[in-house]
């Protein structure tokens, strides 16, 4: 019987991975296999995953799952989004961007959003209805985002937008998309915005090309154009111009620990495969798994990855209290991506050549992976950020 990804690990369940977060990490966890899996193959092709799937996972209950229930979520805290999250990557469909959709653009509107803004955005999240995406970075602005240079001036009752975007998750399908502008390009950091677009509804907005990535194929990853776009003045989020950057160094905690679930649980897939591979693949008379260094191997990685679970659990739990401070969420962003990779090397390693075909999950892994220490922040930036609480 192929080993499961959820119980690879020999761990006890985490406090916080109670009756209802386990039912629907299991009801996920069908959804994905049932709905999803069977048409991955042409969602990694087309690069794109089709908007039937969103509506599905809406009418599934897989979206804004932590979204208050008087705005059409389940009412759930972030444990219910690692359920989504870890199910997603034990089931191999890392590609379906609805985690960032989940816990990174509705929370600033859960947040930051007035009742009437949440009310008008936050049920339709929650149906698939509306897909999310966060438009931070820019050609000339990536890890220094006070570098933004996307300029929103009002004019009336309305922002003129102009600038452009690059890397969008969900950019090719979103159609509410948080934009990080400048409405006060003389104050730095305290002259940045978050302004909500709703695409179906402006002028002056352009998709650019769906951007040809290494691995995570089928997340649409888009370049956006603002070309005089006109947005009302009540879509800025929070109650004056100015709060953006404050705002996103609040979120980003979440978006970290996200990148760290996302890790450890594709790393428990890697660990689960490849114990499954070597135990079938032989060669010299014995079977992989029989040689000393394939034990030796995936003794340490067992190891290692016990070790970020573990990890990974505490800042859940923490989290879900209030308390993961943005020092240990960083950790958790740059240790377990870390680790990610080094499994998902060491498991290719073990798959031999079969390892590097493409028809082989540990290849896709392999290739997905790498960019878990890139985007959300590059692991050189969270050190600098740990290095400051020194
Ligand atoms: C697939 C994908 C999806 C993405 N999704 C989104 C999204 O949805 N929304 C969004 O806004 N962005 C998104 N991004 C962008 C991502 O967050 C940026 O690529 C990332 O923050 C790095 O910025 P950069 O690419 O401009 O690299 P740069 O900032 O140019 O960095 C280049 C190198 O310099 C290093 N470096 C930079 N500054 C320092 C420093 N001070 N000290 C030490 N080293 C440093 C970096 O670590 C990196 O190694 C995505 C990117 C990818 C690849």
């Amino acid at each position: 019987m192929a080993t499961d990804p959820a119980t690879v690990l020999a761990l006890p369940k985490p406090a916080w991975a109670d009756e209802e977060v386990t039912m629907l990490y299991d009801m996920a966890t069908k959804f994905l296999q049932a709905e999803i899996a069977p048409h991955y193959e042409a969602f990694e092709k087309a690069e794109i995953v089709d908007r039937a799937s969103w509506e599905k996972a809406g009418a599934n209950g897989l979206l804004c799952a932590s979204m208050p229930e008087d705005y059409g979520g389940a009412g759930g805290s972030y444990a219910h989004e690692s359920a989504i999250i870890e199910a997603i990557s034990h089931v191999g469909v890392d590609g379906f961007g609805i985690a960032l959709h989940n816990s990174i653009v509705a929370p600033y509107i859960a947040h930051y959003g007035s009742d009437e803004q949440k009310k008008k955005w936050l049920p339709k999240m929650a149906s698939g209805e509306l897909i999310g995406a966060i438009a931070m970075t820019e050609p000339g602005a990536g890890s220094d985002l006070q570098g933004v240079k996307t300029r929103a001036e009002k004019d009336g009752n309305h922002y003129r937008i102009n600038g452009s975007k690059t890397f969008i998750t969900n950019g090719q399908l979103a159609n509410l998309i948080i934009v990080v502008a400048k409405t006060d390009p003389e104050k730095g950091a305290k002259g940045t915005s978050l302004i909500v677009v709703e695409t179906d509804e402006v002028e002056g907005f352009e998709r650019g090309r769906n951007l040809d990535k290494i691995g995570l194929k089928s997340n649409d990853t888009s370049e956006l154009f603002f070309n005089d776009m006109r947005v009302p003045t009540a879509n800025l989020l929070g109650h004056e111009e100015g709060q953006g950057f404050v705002q996103l160094m609040q979120q980003l905690p979440q978006e970290r620990l996200q990148i760290g679930g996302t890790a450890i649980a594709m790393a428990e897939r890697a660990l689960a495969l490849t114990i499954d591979y070597v135990k079938e693949r032989g060669a010299f008379g014995r079977k992989v798994i029989d040689f000393q260094n394939t034990q030796f191997k995936l003794a340490e990685l067992k190891t290692e990855v016990t070790i970020g679970r573990v990890f990974y659990n505490d800042c859940v739990a923490r989290h879900v209290d209030g308390g993961l401070d943005p020092v240990t969420a960083s950790m958790a962003k740059y240790w377990l991506s870390d680790l990610q990779g080094k499994v998902v090397d060491e498991c290719l390693q073990l798959h031999g050549g079969y390892g590097y075909m493409n028809e082989y999950p540990i290849a896709r892994m392999y290739r997905d992976a790498r960019v878990q220490r890139i985007y959300g922040g590059t692991n050189e930036i969270m050190k600098l950020l740990i290095g400051r609480s020194l």
